[in-house]
């Protein structure tokens, strides 16, 4: 059974290939490239974190645009074997749980399409790839980081403004307007005004 290397879904039939390996669809295959542009940035970047959480068993770092889990210590060998740092990019994000530490461990868990986080509890939290523990220590930041993820996400979601663009679209239309007659050169120049905001 092949499966996706995105998403990690089996592959029943169809599906797409690159030099990277098989996906699902198109859709995975651009959110895997999109992934490995990101990683091979920050390499050649050796781009800053904004924030760097110690977990449970866990480090979490927090960019721009995305953030990544890194197994530590024994702890994390334990609960997460030989898996790598697990990168999630905002925009795959579907969903955010966070729970308060106390008694038991505070976590931070993401949804993400192909994501296994809501099967089975806390013990399955532990090993989730995409979940990270923490303690009482580090919630302030952890609050902060999921906030911080939140604003960004949202404001992936808005269109990327185009103001200048259709500045230029409406200036051009208005001198049409003028060449025509429709639009006396006052009319003309105080509509310009308007539109570039003087
Ligand atoms: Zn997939």
């Amino acid at each position: 059974m092949k499966h996706c290397n995105f998403c990690n879904d089996a592959i029943i039939f169809g599906g797409v290939r690159d030099a990277d390996g098989q996906y699902c669809n198109s859709r995975c295959q651009d959110q895997a490239a999109a992934r490995r542009r990101s990683e091979q940035a920050m390499r050649a970047n050796k781009v800053q974190a904004i924030y760097t959480v110690q977990g449970v068993a866990e480090e979490m770092e927090v960019f721009d645009d995305k953030l990544t889990i890194t197994p530590k210590g024994a702890l994390g060998f334990m609960v997460k074997g030989l898996k790598g740092t697990k990168t999630i990019l905002f925009f795959s994000i579907n969903g955010m749980q966070y729970r308060k530490p106390g008694r038991l461990s505070g976590y931070l868990q993401f949804t993400i399409p192909g994501g296994n986080e809501s099967k089975g509890g806390l013990f399955a939290a532990a090993s989730d790839e995409n979940t990270f523990m923490f303690d009482a220590k580090v919630d302030d930041v952890v609050i902060k980081v999921k906030d911080f993820i939140e604003k960004r996400i949202k404001e992936g979601r808005q269109p990327a403004p185009a103001q200048t663009a259709s500045a230029a679209d409406e200036i051009r239309k208005l001198a049409e307007l003028r060449e025509q007659g429709l639009l006396s050169e006052e009319e003309f120049s105080n509509g310009k005004k308007k539109l570039l905001g003087l």
